[in-house]
């Protein structure tokens, strides 16, 4: 076998001994959770912004990005409730590139996996402590997810993971709001068959258990846009997309029919300013109709502090090193002016 063992890892137990969660942020991120899920039952007309950084690459910098988004977060707390991205492992397309802080805490050296774990745990704490605000990571390996169920308030299943059945099951036994996104090809009912999966209990293997799962009920929609065989970006934030959403979620016998609009990715074609219009056009459409408005619960949006992108290695601080995002200016008007367009 040319598996090379380097590591025992210790359990998630140890690790969340090693580095705990505090009684009273404990005490918060039920309080947040509740929220949450108001917003998916529809007891709740908030509307989600799950908003922050491609990558949290850079500890300082994401407190700090967390920071100014809770100060936002509180002038517009009666429209708005904001989850902050602190997206630690990154998917990449082609498996070459920076993965996210769980495999190098440090974007310039090698892969580091114990210490990436304590890593991300410990920024994932520092982010509720210093802004009060409990944070959305991508469940790329869902074994991990053991090691960060208490500190998180939202995952997403990736467009790369979404049909694949791990993933599916493990979101099913998750008690936080699952999105999965559709995938690169744009296939409705990849996404849709997945949140199906997720919503039933299931039966599988995880971390050497036999396990069963009660089923997850806030397993949502995410649309991220898709990509076709001549490499053409093709969106999915229109109005007519939202209507076909909602149809097809009429047709299925899920709970909690929800849809949060990725404004980056494929549907932004990664020009990241275009997200500000991608944005202004989802609420637009939610004005239109009542049933886009019921349906579409929030935005996720790609923002830092300093706007585009810059190379590993180029250090100007909170800016992304994967995808482009908005700056901070940009980023405050934005939520300011969703939150008057609810
Ligand atoms: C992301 O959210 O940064 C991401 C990688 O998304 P997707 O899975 O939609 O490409
Ligand atoms: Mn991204």
């Amino acid at each position: 076998m040319s598996f090379s063992f380097m590591k025992e890892l210790p359990e998630p137990e140890e690790i969340k001994k090693m580095l705990p969660l505090p009684e009273r942020y404990a005490a918060l991120k039920e309080e947040r959770d509740a929220q949450i899920r108001a917003v998916f039952e529809g007891t709740s007309e908030r509307f989600l912004l799950i908003i922050g950084p491609c990558s949290a690459d850079n500890e300082a910098a994401v407190v700090d990005y967390s920071c100014r988004l809770a100060r936002v977060a509180e002038q517009v707390k009666e429209k708005l409730l904001l989850i902050p991205r602190v997206y630690t492992n990154k998917p990449r397309t082609t498996g070459a590139g920076y993965k996210g802080m769980l495999h190098q805490p440090d974007p310039e050296k090698k892969p580091d996996l114990l210490a990436g774990l304590l890593a991300i745990r410990k920024m994932h704490i520092d982010v509720i402590r210093e802004s009060g605000l409990t944070p959305a990571d991508e469940m790329l390996y869902p074994e991990n997810h053991s090691f960060m169920e208490d500190v998180l308030s939202y995952v997403a299943v990736g467009a790369r993971s979404v049909e694949d059945q791990l993933h599916r099951m493990v979101a099913s036994g998750v008690d936080i709001p699952v999105g999965m996104k559709n995938p690169t090809s744009g296939d409705f009912s990849v996404m849709l068959n997945s949140i199906m999966a997720a919503q039933m209990p299931q039966s599988f293997i995880y971390r050497n258990w036999e396990i069963e799962t009660s089923g997850n009920a806030y397993t949502h929609a995410v649309l991220r846009g898709a990509v076709n065989k001549h490499g053409q970006y093709i969106p999915n934030y229109h109005f007519e997309d939202l209507i076909l959403v909602a149809r097809a979620y009429e047709d299925r016998n899920l709970k909690n029919p929800a849809v949060i609009v990725d404004t980056n990715h494929s549907n932004s074609g990664k020009q990241y300013l275009e997200q500000i219009r991608i944005a202004k056009e989802v609420m637009h459409s939610r004005q239109h109709s009542e049933a886009v408005k019921r349906i579409v619960k929030g935005l996720m949006i790609e923002s830092y502090i300093e706007p585009g992108c810059q190379k590993v290695g180029e250090h100007i601080y909170g800016r992304s090193i994967t995808d482009p995002c908005l700056g901070w200016e940009e980023t405050e008007r934005l939520i300011l002016e969703i939150a008057e367009h609810i």
